[in-house]
């Protein structure tokens, strides 16, 4: 199990504070993470409904509002290249669900075909995934690479660690 993770607030603790709430939607974003502190938002959060996989956030985030990672890295202030790449980090208000098809598997092959193959990525999931536990952090997180085999990807999104903001 990857250990817990404290998580520096800024900048992306302003756009997905509220991902963690109980109820309305099921919330996702993701940033390229770059040296020197630079975080660019890869496209806009995406609200998503329950029905269907390929309905969820997760999959029309990659499919419909991520830019391609040549426009990202453009953004960066200064400018950037894959030598500055650190990862991508996805916030989620559930972790990506399972199974042929799902969110899991298929969010790896539409990140590789926006041009992001190869790249890590760490996913945090903000809702509470499990009861409380004494000494176990219930909003949780893991990592995984783009174009990893679906088995390899399976086998990562059940290895999960505990996440929590810095305070
Ligand atoms: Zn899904």
């Amino acid at each position: 199990m990857p250990a817990d993770y404290s998580r520096t607030k800024q900048p992306i603790y302003a756009v997905t504070a509220d991902y963690s709430k109980n109820t309305g939607a099921v919330e996702y974003i993701a940033h390229l993470i770059l040296t020197n502190n630079r975080v660019v938002a890869i496209g806009k959060a995406i609200q998503g409904s329950g029905s269907g996989a390929i309905n969820h956030p997760d999959q029309k985030f990659w499919r419909e509002s991520a830019k391609t990672l040549t426009v990202v890295l453009g953004k960066a202030t200064p400018a950037a290249t894959v030598r500055d790449i650190v990862r991508v980090e996805i916030d989620c208000t559930l972790l990506p669900c399972e199974g042929t098809g799902g969110c899991t598997t298929s969010v790896s092959a539409l990140m590789k075909a926006v041009g992001y193959d190869g790249l890590s990525v760490r996913v945090f999931s903000h809702r509470n995934e499990s009861a409380p536990r004494p000494g176990y952090l219930p909003s949780r997180y893991y990592d995984f690479t783009v174009g990893a085999r679906n088995e390899v990807l399976q086998a990562a999104r059940v290895d999960t660690g505990g996440w929590s903001w810095a305070a």
